[in-house]
């Protein structure tokens, strides 16, 4: 049935790259066989989910969504993915994303957009599904997929999720192995789910974490049961409400949905009170440093001698051919991000941006580590708007950068942060509330996150 809806719904959403009915069965089939011989199912048996296209599989087209690896199909398969097969999930497909994970509505992909299964009312208007992980958010809320891989350097979870009405957690940085993940900035980027609820989030990141050697940040600690310690009860947790977000001209519908989200976590037994995070104004600008520079080392390695594309035009040497083959195979934001990267790694502006930034990310976990001596785990807006149309913040991309607001910090501070779905625009929109919890304390996320549903 999945298949199906992944076929029927192709030519509206393009939210996959490549379909892979074929492997969904296969799992299907293998998991019909352990029931069959009472075996253990595995925590996903025959759960047919989306794959995003950053994560490597083996023989199977992985281009992250960029032109310049066209036609690449690795002969490993990345160590999230391969646990999720470990654990009796089948592959649907390849998901559309924003080029190399940069964007924030999915209209970076060489693939085209992915558009949003919502619609403001009264309106037919295309929205974005958000990005990076646009193709993830829109096949989970259009029932093309009960769940997906998401990957979130900068909010690429969360923000599609909050823009879909569906469910995603980063877990804390290096819970999930990078290994097999195509690389945009290592030091923030981190796997997660994308889900209908909470419970299947717990459940499918269950799956997914755990220690790799085979990364060298990757977390080794154990892996909690995030399902069996589900609770909605959070008497004895106190919840901080972080005073720099609520930011001057912030929507009125965003501030009743925080307010609310207040409220159902008092409900919830939980105390609430006040905090303060002083340096989330230099998040973005922090993490726009950051985030390029690495992904300008990162992307050095695409050179059309090891992956997918190759541009050599007549006579030309090896340098010639770097240069066609990235000029061809990079798109636009992607450029762009190399070259804001390198200008800020470059030795006359290295100190003055690369180091300053690093003192201000310090400073920014800072804040969290002082904030969390008075509360357990801080609740936010996930974005400043509901879902914008496709083409909206194209031309504008710092317009398009201060969507990530409220999501960049507990990247920068390697945090687990969530967003669950908690209401309604005034056009009918999916708004969502971010849950930021302590390092490795993604229960204490997700229970906040299982209060709000
Ligand atoms: N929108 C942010 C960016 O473009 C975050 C992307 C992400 O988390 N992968 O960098």
């Amino acid at each position: 049935a999945f298949n199906a809806n992944v076929a029927a719904a192709q030519d509206a959403l393009n939210a996959f790259i490549v379909a892979t009915p074929e492997a969904a069965i296969e799992a299907a089939k293998a998991t019909d066989a352990k029931r069959a011989a009472g075996e253990d199912l595995g925590r996903m048996g025959g759960v047919p989910i989306g794959m995003k296209d950053l994560f490597a599989t083996f023989d199977v087209q992985t281009t992250a969504a960029s032109h310049i690896l066209e036609g690449f199909k690795p002969q490993y398969e990345s160590t999230v993915s391969q646990n999720l097969w470990n654990a009796g999930a089948g592959m649907l497909g390849k998901l559309n994303l924003d080029q190399f994970a940069m964007g924030s509505s999915n209209e970076t992909s060489h693939f085209g957009n992915v558009v949003s299964p919502w619609r403001k009312q009264g309106s037919n208007a295309p929205l974005a599904p958000g990005g990076s992980s646009g193709g993830s958010s829109a096949a989970v809320a259009a029932r093309l997929a009960p769940a997906a891989t998401g990957t979130d350097t900068g909010g690429s979870i969360r923000q599609p999720a909050a823009f879909t009405g569906i469910t995603g957690i980063k877990p804390t940085y290096g819970r999930c192995s990078r290994w097999g993940v195509v690389a945009f900035a290592s030091s923030l980027d981190q796997a997660g789910p994308m889900a209908r609820d909470t419970r299947d989030c717990a459940i499918m990141l269950g799956a997914m974490a755990g220690f790799d050697p085979k990364d060298a940040t990757s977390l080794d600690m154990p892996v909690p049961d995030w399902e069996a310690l589900l609770s909605s009860d959070l008497s004895g947790k106190t919840v901080g409400i972080p005073r720099e977000y609520r930011m001057d001209g912030m929507d009125a519908e965003i501030v009743a949905l925080w307010d609310q989200g207040v409220a159902w976590l008092k409900d919830a037994g939980a105390k609430v009170v006040d905090i303060s995070l002083p340096h989330t104004k230099y998040a973005l600008p922090t993490y726009y440093i950051i985030a390029p520079a690495e992904a300008s080392s990162n992307l050095a390695r695409y050179d059309g001698v090891r992956y997918g594309l190759r541009d050599l035009p007549e006579g030309a040497n090896l340098q010639d051919m770097y240069a066609a083959t990235r000029a061809a195979g990079f798109g636009d934001e992607v450029k762009r991000r190399i070259l804001i990267g390198t200008y800020v790694l470059s030795a006359g502006f290295y100190d003055a941006y690369y180091t300053q930034a690093q003192k201000v990310r310090t400073l920014i976990s800072q804040d969290f580590a002082k904030a969390f001596e008075q509360c357990d785990v801080i609740l936010a807006p996930t974005t400043p708007t509901p879902a914008f149309a496709l083409g909206e913040n194209v031309d504008d991309p710092l317009s398009m950068y201060l969507n990530d607001v409220f999501s960049v910090p507990a990247s920068l501070a390697g945090l687990p942060a969530m967003s669950v779905p908690a209401g309604l625009s005034k056009d009918g929109l999916p708004l969502g509330l971010q849950i930021i919890g302590k390092a490795f304390d993604e229960e204490g996320v997700l229970n906040a996150g299982l209060a709000l549903e």
